[in-house]
């Protein structure tokens, strides 16, 4: 008896027609329907909402969110838990707003104060990459130089757009992360009083999108045109992370604890307080004071502090996250057979060297490069299979280029 050939069981194809025919219990699929059939799915996660919403922004609870941020970013502990509820917070009010609820959740936009370099943009970052939601990074300085202050607070939509491909509905449910926030503050001992005026221009339009709003955005940024189709995006659903180093924010902290303290007549508290990490005890005053005018910090009503990098954090930074300098190197060397090694004395050095001059997070990663070029150079091609970096080798290496450079602008 001539062998049956099988055939899928929903279109009829035979085995030898198909690429792929996959047995069940009683019948048979073929590729193409299994793709037709994903197809449908997925269209029918989209039509039925919160389904779609919930399955794209892989809604994760705050301790996942916690050891998302756990693996880039070092450090930060209270930071990392506060966003992790706030953006827990967020995105479930956007499932709320599927179906009707009569208690309405607030926004929680998000203000992190901090020194430059200590993770603000990493963190935001790492949300979005978590969330799997478009994201931009705007200067807020860059809004204060232009005259046409509304048209510019526009081009923050612009670029959401272009990090969703102009798809409207991903870029609505986007993250902004608004960096250099303090830039736009009032500052009362300003002796140019224009540029008073304008970063508290900025701050109002800045205002409407905070709050959210309904925004004709040019979909390629720029002045208006008036033949230019705008896109209408809506900003209620964004979430908005500012940040700033608050330079000197450090004072009126320090000022108002010393209030405090006289107040309760005791001189008990402030000898609680840690001086070299005055930024733990930031209130919504404090940023008031520095200058943000108060409805702003009202649409920004998580605040929450980067603590200052110290050693052991750098030396963190250096190999534990997981797309870590060290680790980017040891990759980097393996692709030409080469197996790099860095003893621990090598690296504390680099630390020490990083604190020294004062270079922070973002100055380890260009010591590495000057440690790490000419090995960069030399070995590729070479019959070298192994790099072993130890603290001499370091020592004269930076002595002979960053070093030399920083000591003489020093
Ligand atoms: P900020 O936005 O506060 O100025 P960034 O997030 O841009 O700082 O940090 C600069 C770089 O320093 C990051 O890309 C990252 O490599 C490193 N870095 C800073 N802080 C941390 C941290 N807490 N954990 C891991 N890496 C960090």
């Amino acid at each position: 008896m001539a062998k049956e050939i099988l055939e899928c069981s929903f279109c009829g194809r035979k085995k030898p027609e198909t690429n792929l025919l996959i047995a069940g219990i009683s019948a048979h699929i073929c590729d193409r329907c299994i793709e037709q059939a994903h197809g449908i799915v997925l269209e029918e996660l989209k039509q039925s909402g919160s389904v779609s919403l919930a399955g794209e922004l892989e809604l994760k609870k705050p301790k996942e969110i916690r050891a998302f941020l756990d693996q880039y970013v070092i450090g930060q502990d209270q930071t990392k838990k506060v966003l992790s509820v706030a953006v827990y917070n967020h995105y479930k009010r956007l499932l709320q707003q599927q179906g009707e609820d009569e208690v309405e959740i607030e926004k929680s936009n998000i203000l992190m104060v901090g020194q430059t370099g200590t993770g603000k943009t990493l963190v935001a970052k790492t949300i979005a990459r978590m969330l799997n939601v478009p994201l931009t990074i705007v200067d807020a300085t860059v809004l204060t130089e232009a005259g046409y202050v509304g048209e510019d607070v526009e081009s923050i939509l612009t670029r959401l757009l272009q990090a969703a491909d102009y798809d409207v509905k991903k870029a609505e449910r986007g993250i902004v992360f608004i960096d250099e926030i303090d830039k736009i503050a009032r500052k009362s001992d300003n002796p140019s009083i224009t540029r008073d005026v304008s970063g508290e221009g900025v701050q109002q339009a800045l205002l409407k999108l905070l709050e959210g709003t309904v925004v004709n955005v040019p979909p390629k940024g720029g002045r208006k045109h008036p033949d230019q189709k705008f896109i209408e995006v809506n900003t209620h659903n964004i979430l908005f992370i500012a940040g700033g180093a608050f330079d000197g924010i450090e004072r009126i902290i320090s000022k108002r604890l010393n209030r405090q303290a006289v107040g309760y007549s005791t001189s008990k508290n402030t000898d609680n307080i840690d001086q070299d990490n005055l930024l733990q005890y930031i209130i919504p005053k404090d940023v008031k004071d520095f200058g943000l005018i108060p409805e702003i910090i009202g649409r920004l009503p998580v605040l929450t502090h980067m603590d200052p990098l110290d050693k052991e954090t750098l030396r963190a930074i250096l190999t534990e996250p997981k797309n870590a300098l060290v680790k980017q190197y040891v990759k980097l060397f393996e692709m030409d057979d080469v197996e790099l090694s860095v003893s621990n004395d090598a690296l504390d050095y680099i630390v020490d060297k990083a604190l020294e001059y004062k270079l922070g997070a973002r100055g380890l990663r260009s010591l590495c490069e000057a440690i790490l070029t000419e090995a960069m150079y030399e070995l590729p091609g070479s019959d070298e299979r192994e790099l072993h970096i130890d603290r001499e080798y370091v020592e004269h290496h930076l002595n002979k280029t960053l070093l030399k450079r920083l000591k003489a602008a020093s």
